[in-house]
């Protein structure tokens, strides 16, 4: 089996005996908890996909480690063109569920980097890591795991290395060898899909220093490992799920993002799974080849985002009946020339990639990490634009009880309704998903942003003041330049 059904991994899920809690409770099947739904609806519709005709080239390909198909997020990226298309893949996904998939999308760059590393290591140390690694890739692929990634440790303080913390478990560890194996200990902060992922695959935070050997450790568990606990990330509009109406939620199928805070008590790690353990000059090889893949998945999934934000304020321009007002074109163009150049450089960063020595294609590091950069500042200039196109009702809409309600639902309807022809809901809906994509868990961004007034009203009161003083400027430069 090497692909298997949405249904197939739901049920793996279920079956987990995982120590997971969201808001203080333990949760029991994360399959029926509001803020897990979602992202296994996300990760179930890869699989959903992956399995129909019509996206076989897009989302899955040939394995030569099984000798049978797999899905792109687990394939080893041997081939040039195996990054562009998976930075493409990304796009076509969040256009699709405009959440997160982090228990795949990590895939890649956590087999990937352990591929290169653990063939680097085997090479100069004669070590026997990657040909353990590859009996873990050839499980995983075989059985169309969902597999995330996790290299982010808590830290503790930053101005300190890891060997150096007041409390040694700031980051992950190795805190005993045994005969068969290891044991660690340590946290690693908000990961991805972690707790709906049927593996982890844990690689160390940093480059380390001699010394810091324990630190230099990277393995595979299953993500219900005894002694792991996750605790679920709760991001502000998780708590409207746990009371509100789909109506309320913008992204009501796919929209919460799923990451976990997952301890390691005193984990065991049999032998077989573990790839590097204590050799701290590899550790920042590892580190690097992660964040390099990372920042690619990352540069398609947000151009996808901000494809969202655009199609979200040109349908709200619509609604409210200005979707051909020129200033509208003008910002929603912006917001695209913006994001199209992170997708530029992503895939300048492809077409430069540079060969591993274990054959692995990597982007190119300076125009990865310009693609990431770039598309961080569109995000953050696209939620403003989205924001300032859609009104005050982003962060203030009814609530869907307020639009059932006998007294007051009828008059919402007649007051919130924009252009004629479409109905109050839909309206407040694509306020309401405006509302999720731009990441507005307060009022504070949009009241500060519509309160007193649209951007766009100062804008015409500048221009005006502008306009009345230019001709003075202009009388100035003349002077100046003699003429
Ligand atoms: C929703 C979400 C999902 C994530 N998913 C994953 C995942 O799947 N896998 C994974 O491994 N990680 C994941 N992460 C973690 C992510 O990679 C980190 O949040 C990120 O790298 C920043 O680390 P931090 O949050 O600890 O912030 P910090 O490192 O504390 O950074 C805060 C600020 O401190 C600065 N700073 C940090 N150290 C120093 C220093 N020594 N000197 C000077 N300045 C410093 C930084 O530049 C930054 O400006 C996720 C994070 C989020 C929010």
């Amino acid at each position: 089996m090497a692909l298997r059904t949405k249904k197939e991994y739901f049920d793996s899920i279920k079956q987990l005996k995982t120590e997971l809690y969201a808001m203080g409770e333990r949760v029991s099947d994360p399959s029926t908890h509001p803020c897990f739904k979602p992202p296994l609806e996300a990760i179930g519709l890869v699989y959903e996909l992956s399995g129909r005709k019509e996206y076989e080239d897009r989302l899955t390909t040939h394995s030569p480690f099984i000798n049978d198909k797999v899905n792109r997020f687990a394939h080893i990226l041997l081939e040039q063109d195996d990054l562009a298309k998976r930075f493409r893949i990304a796009r076509f996904m969040v256009h699709k569920h405009g959440a997160c998939i982090g228990a795949r999308c990590v895939s890649t760059s956590s087999l990937n980097a352990v591929f290169a590393v653990t063939y680097e290591m085997d090479r100069e140390l004669g070590t026997v890591y990657h040909s353990r690694f590859l009996d873990f890739l050839k499980f995983v692929q075989k059985n169309d795991l969902a597999v995330c990634g996790a290299m982010m440790d808590v830290k503790g303080d930053r101005s300190l290395s890891p060997g150096k913390q007041t409390d040694p478990d700031a980051y992950l560890h190795i805190v005993e060898k045994r005969k068969n194996g290891i044991v660690v200990r340590g946290a690693k902060a908000s990961i991805s899909g972690a707790a709906i992922a049927n593996e982890i695959v844990v690689v160390p935070c940093t480059a380390l220093q001699p010394g810091e050997e324990n630190y230099a450790v990277c393995f595979a568990v299953p993500s219900d490992a005894p002694g792991i606990i996750h605790v679920a990330e709760a991001p502000a509009p998780n708590m409207r799920r746990l009371t509100g109406d789909e109506m309320d939620f913008g992204n009501a199928r796919y929209g919460t993002h799923g990451s976990t805070h997952v301890i390691f008590e005193d984990v065991f790690v049999p032998e077989d799974r573990i790839f590097m353990c204590g050799e701290q000059k590899f550790a920042g090889t590892l580190v690097n080849y992660f964040a390099l893949l990372q920042r690619l998945a990352t540069s398609g999934c947000k151009t996808g985002h901000r494809d969202l934000l655009i199609g979200t304020a040109a349908v709200i321009a619509d609604y409210n009946g200005i979707g051909n007002a020129r200033h509208i074109r003008e910002k929603l163009t912006d917001l695209y020339f913006q994001s199209e150049l992170s997708a530029g450089c992503a895939l300048a960063a492809v077409y430069s990639a540079r060969k591993s020595p274990s054959g692995v294609f990597f982007p190119d590091p300076l125009y990865i990490n310009l693609a990431k950069l770039q598309g961080v500042k569109a995000i953050w200039d696209g939620n403003f634009i989205t924001a300032d196109i859609a009104g005050g009702l982003v962060c203030t809409p009814p609530t869907a009880r307020d639009i059932k309600n006998e007294r007051i639902g009828k008059l919402l309807t007649k007051y919130f309704k924009g252009r004629k022809d479409v109905p109050t809901e839909h309206r407040i809906r694509m306020m309401r998903l405006a509302e999720y994509l731009s990441g507005q868990g307060s009022v504070v961004p949009i009241e500060s942003t519509h309160g007193a007034g649209s951007p766009q009203a100062q804008r015409i009161v500048i221009q005006n003041t502008l306009m009345s003083v230019i001709e003075r400027f202009k009388k100035d430069v003349k002077v100046m330049a003699g003429k």
